[in-house]
């Protein structure tokens, strides 16, 4: 598999693109315990410190959340599901990330209280969007939660100024706007520097729904590749069963690229 994306890629500069829950960690009891094993991390900073190679971090984590767990292993860090970008030269923030900030603090604060009861749910505040995560209630009172939960941001959901965007045990608030992974991977493409005659072949790998706006995007032109089962199999060009094995495809595809195109065999 790394060989045929080498294949593929052929004398152009590799845009590695990349969640990270699910993709590049295991999939954790709360947000805050998901980490990169060695492995991985190895992976990425010999990867990332291919001439040849530009590592990008797309999440739907804050962006200073992602740095705290990868360091600055990344050139680009997308958070919020991109909605905000950095990379070397400047970043990009979403025009409409201002207006909701106000409202996202009001449901925040009504969530705190109305939620007080289910003790094992986890309330993310990412100040733009809201995050609920029930991976550890019961799925009874999860329901129950969840429900309370979009109530509470019905108003804002009716005033088309947030959408929901359901995960696996796991419910966001997001602003709505038409915005998504895929035209964040499109951003970041547009603002790799690589000189004036390289052209940049674009590889993603995502284990989640939202990731599958970056597979569509992207289509013909670049390479998806799924992680774990969720991704559907039309999306994707091929499939990794888990964080472990995403780090072992990125340590081949490394040992696979030569330096310098010209020596490619
Ligand atoms: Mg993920």
């Amino acid at each position: 598999m790394a060989r045929q994306v080498r294949t593929w890629l052929g004398e152009r500069h590799l845009l590695l693109t990349t969640d990270f829950d699910g993709t590049l960690s295991n999939l954790a009891p709360t947000p805050d315990e998901a980490e990169l094993s060695g492995e991985v991390q190895t992976a990425l900073r010999t990867l990332a410190a291919h001439p040849r190679v530009t590592l990008a971090i797309v999440s739907g984590r804050r962006i200073e959340d992602v740095r705290a767990r990868t360091g600055d292993i990344a050139s680009f860090v997308g958070g919020l599901h991109g909605l905000e970008i950095v990379g070397p030269a400047g970043g990009f923030l979403h025009p409409a990330l201002g207006r909701v900030a106000p409202v996202v603090a009001d449901i925040y604060r009504n969530a705190t209280r109305a939620l007080a009861w289910c003790r094992d749910a986890v309330l993310e505040d990412k100040t733009y969007a809201l995050t609920l995560h029930v991976r550890r209630v019961p799925d009874e009172e999860a329901a129950q939660a969840l429900g309370q939960f979009v109530a509470l941001a019905q108003p804002a959901l009716d005033a088309d100024l947030l959408r929901v965007l359901p995960g696996a045990q796991v419910l966001e608030l997001l602003p709505a706007v038409d915005w998504h992974k895929g035209k964040a991977v499109d951003w970041i493409r547009s603002a790799v520097d690589v000189g004036p005659t390289a052209g940049v072949g674009v590889v993603y790998l995502g284990d989640d729904r939202t990731d599958e706006d970056a597979f569509a995007t992207l289509g013909g032109r670049g390479v998806s590749i799924g992680v774990g089962d969720r991704p559907h199999d039309h999306l994707i060009q091929f499939r990794l069963e888990g964080p472990a094995s995403v780090g072992r495809f990125l340590d081949r595809l490394c040992a696979d690229l030569p330096e310098h195109p010209h020596h490619a065999t």
